[in-house]
């Protein structure tokens, strides 16, 4: 669908700031069309918006928390409003499948909402009197948050901060990532519609901007989501002023498949698929190798590869039947490209999986025809790097012992999954090293925003969703009244 190109501003201090340069969005389906473009903004802006939001929040951090939580629930209703249009624009833009950008948007209201709903109980003071005299304890904004965000789920990550970060009292400033800018933007446009000017401010950029974004000593917090390398740039720009972190990080999260799985159970098996495959893979949380007890291997994988070719359907983010769209950028194409190609190169059996239904749009389009790789060996980077794209490696296994070994032995622990016997499936999940692991489900299927979601290792730092998720953007302040007020020991 060929539209005019949309061009968003900048949004500092309430004001919508246009810039010379801009940054053009290609549509990866017809990646010869720009869907709009994004501000290109320099370090200088940046700083204007850090300024922004440390004014804005003298006042913001003491205004009543029943007038945010009516700000944000007019964002929450107008963005409710206007999903089909944003949907089609994230679509667009992005690459994803109409009902998965929809998706995108329903669990990003979902976890708004919860956070209106929720964030009168983390940041209610405790006033207590007991022996030693009284305390109250708060739970006060911390100023500045940083919000860089990544392209593959730009919506969800972006208001995942924006929500906890101002319902508690915060300002923010947002930079979405270049490749997936617009549709954030609009839901940015929105949300900073309903707050005093400077609260939520918006700049665009790729390094440039980042780097103020990390090092200016105005900021308090950064709430980052992207890749375990940007991360480490991120820490080093951060430390000379020691600066409060959440890290989002990569994955490479492994589903287990033990040997009392079921093979026969076709929906098991759908969504062992759709865990692998939902936004042609390019899911922090996607399950990106998968490896099954070799009692069952030979069944599993033929039962899977039938599932994959029912459930896969590979074509124009538009059309009614697609499940799978392109790939969001050339580089990540690439990328998958040249982990399958040197697994085939090793020896690796490389088998074609789903149905292509615009195979006129292959060429042309970033697409890539989803894969599954068998025969890989275990330290192949087809399984040990995140190949973020449409690809996944199945392995034997033959102990509990090497599976949760190898699990165990990747620089990550983002999310994981067992599938089996449910108890059993628990004694296995213990052991595992991931900040969430699902039982017979994985990825955005086992997502519940009502809990922490986050990472161990070189997963990430902190935690999103849940109380946790809304505690973040909180300092804990004593107020002591000791009745004891001199120390004995201290002479007079
Ligand atoms: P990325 O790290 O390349 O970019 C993320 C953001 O950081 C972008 O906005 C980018 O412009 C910005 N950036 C780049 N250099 C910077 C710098 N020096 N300082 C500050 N900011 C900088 O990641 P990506 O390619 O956009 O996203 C894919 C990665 O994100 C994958 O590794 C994926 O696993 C991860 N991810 C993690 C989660 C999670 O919740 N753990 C969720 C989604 C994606």
């Amino acid at each position: 669908m060929t539209k005019e190109p949309i061009t968003f501003s900048a949004i500092i201090n309430g004001e919508k700031i246009q810039t010379d340069k801009k940054i053009p969005r290609e549509n990866p389906t017809h990646p010869e069309q720009i869907v709009g473009y994004a501000p290109s903004n320099t370090k200088e802006e940046t700083i204007q918006a850090i300024d922004a939001a440390y004014e804005a929040f003298k006042t913001w951090a003491w205004s009543d928390i029943d007038d945010r939580i009516e700000r944000m629930n007019r964002a929450i209703q107008k963005i409710k409003d206007e999903l089909p249009e944003i949907a089609e624009l994230l679509s667009r833009e992005h690459g994803k499948a109409l009902y998965d950008a929809q998706g995108e948007i329903a669990i990003s209201l979902m976890w708004m909402e919860f956070a209106v709903a929720n964030v009168k109980k983390v940041t209610s003071p405790e006033d207590t009197t007991h022996e030693h005299g009284r305390t109250i304890i708060t739970h006060d904004p911390m100023g500045v948050v940083s919000a860089i965000t990544p392209w593959n789920y730009p919506i969800s990550l972006s208001t995942i901060k924006i929500a906890p970060a101002l319902l508690t009292g915060n300002t923010m400033v947002l930079k979405p990532s270049p490749l997936a800018p617009l549709a954030v933007s609009r839901v940015t446009e929105i949300i900073a519609d309903e707050f005093p000017a400077g609260v939520l401010n918006l700049v665009n950029g790729d390094a440039e901007v980042g780097i103020e974004l990390t090092s200016n000593p105005k900021i308090a917090k950064i709430a980052f989501t992207g890749g375990t390398n940007t991360a480490k740039h991120i820490m080093k720009a951060a430390s000379d002023t020691i600066k409060n972190m959440t890290l989002e990080l990569g994955g490479n999260d492994a589903a287990i498949v033990l040997e009392d799985f079921d093979v026969n159970d076709e929906r098991a098996l759908r969504r062992m698929v759709i865990s692998n495959f939902l936004t042609a893979g390019q899911i922090c949380m996607i399950a990106k190798r998968v490896y099954v007890h070799r009692s069952i291997y030979d069944a599993f994988v033929e039962k899977y590869i039938e599932a994959a070719n029912k459930w896969i359907k590979v074509g124009d983010p538009f059309h009614p039947e697609v499940t799978v769209g392109p790939v969001n950028n050339k580089a990540q194409v690439n990328y998958v490209k040249s982990l399958v190609e040197e697994a085939q190169n090793k020896g690796a059996q490389i088998i074609p999986l789903g149905t292509i239904l615009n195979p006129e749009l292959m060429d042309n389009g970033y697409f890539l025809q989803p894969t599954l790789v068998l025969g890989a060996d275990a330290h192949d980077n087809v399984v040990v790097e995140e190949q973020f794209g449409p690809t996944v490696p199945i392995l034997p296994f033959d102990t509990e012992e090497e599976v949760i070994n190898l699990h165990n032995e990747s620089i990550y622990g983002l999310t994981s999954s067992v599938w089996g016997e449910e108890e059993h499936a628990i004694k296995v999940a213990r052991r595992i090293e991931a900040g969430t692991t699902m039982i017979n489900t994985a990825a955005v299927q086992g997502l519940d925003v009502h809990f922490p979601f986050g990472g161990v290792k070189q997963s990430g730092v902190g935690r999103e969703y849940g109380l946790d998720g809304i505690k973040t953007y909180t300092e804990t302040h004593v107020i002591n009244l000791p009745t004891m007020k001199e120390l004995p020991y201290i002479p007079e």
